[in-house]
């Protein structure tokens, strides 16, 4: 039986770190593949994104939301979950990223439709570049701008609402 057709969920957080970037985090094999994009996915098909490799975080990241004000390289800053639902792959998405060529569906409530992701950069490197950027589907809206889209889905907070949230309880 294909394993193409099983949904696994997904997480895109909205967090400002030094610098602001949008973690996509995929569901696979019991923890989540992770990548960092600085400008964020789009649902623009003409838009290229950077997304570099991370490592792996457990599962518990699929619902995090909030400061951290611990410094470590890239925990610091405020987070929001910015879009979540299921992703669906290829009938084996592990060899599809050992290959550096990922064909993706998202099912999300932001990010809908098909996606690429080609790594361009040295697969051992510890932050391989890739790229990211929707196909030109029935979901594709040139022009989409995920900036213009700034609440988290599950709370309805922006970044600035979270830290505010976290400076109160102090
Ligand atoms: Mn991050």
């Amino acid at each position: 039986m294909s394993s193409s057709g099983d949904a696994r969920r997904f997480v895109v957080q909205r967090h400002r770190a030094r610098s602001l970037h949008y973690d996509l985090r995929l569901e696979l094999d019991g923890v989540l593949i992770s990548w960092a994009v600085p400008k964020g996915p789009s649902l623009d098909p003409t838009v290229r994104r950077l997304a570099v490799r991370v490592g792996d975080h457990d599962l518990d990241h699929l619902a995090y939301e909030g400061v951290t004000g611990a410094a470590t390289a890239d925990g610091l800053g405020d987070t929001i979950v910015w879009d979540t639902g299921t992703w669906t792959g290829e009938a084996d998405p592990v060899a599809a990223l050992d290959r550096g060529r990922l064909h993706l569906e998202l099912n999300g409530t932001k990010l809908r439709g098909g996606f690429v992701m080609i790594r361009t950069g040295d697969p051992a490197a510890e932050r391989a570049p890739w790229l990211l950027w929707h196909r030109d589907d029935e979901h594709a809206e040139p022009g989409w701008d995920p900036e213009q889209h700034p609440r988290s889905i599950v709370s309805g907070r922006t970044n600035d609402e979270v830290a505010a949230d976290a400076e109160g309880e102090r």
